[in-house]
């Protein structure tokens, strides 16, 4: 379990670039809870950003594309191989927003 969640850990943060910092905690329900930290904005001073969702694949996804559009938005000129995942990000973004609106 340990190994395997450091394993992911390593993934993750390769996947996020050198900007990001990932952090994979274990919560009470025994998920992986993924922590993504920007680098940049955190040494800023001003308020640090994190993203923090719980849940294993989904969770893994969720807090993924957080960082995406945070990179996208933020950092523009930044390199990371979660980018080539962008399209599909706002796919999963728009979805979402369907799904809320179509009154849940
Ligand atoms: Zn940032």
């Amino acid at each position: 379990m340990v190994a395997s969640r450091s394993a992911r850990e390593r993934k993750a943060g390769v996947e996020a670039g050198p900007l990001a910092t990932v952090k994979i905690d274990v919560g009470a329900d025994q998920q992986f809870v993924y922590k993504v930290s920007c680098t940049v904005c955190t040494a800023k001073g001003d308020r640090a950003w994190s993203t923090y969702r719980p849940g294993e694949d989904n969770g893994y996804m969720a807090a993924m594309d957080r960082w995406i559009f945070h990179l996208k938005e933020k950092h523009p000129d930044a390199d990371a191989p979660c980018l080539v995942y962008l399209p599909e990000a706002q796919q999963r973004l728009h979805e979402r927003r369907v799904a809320r609106e179509s009154g849940a």
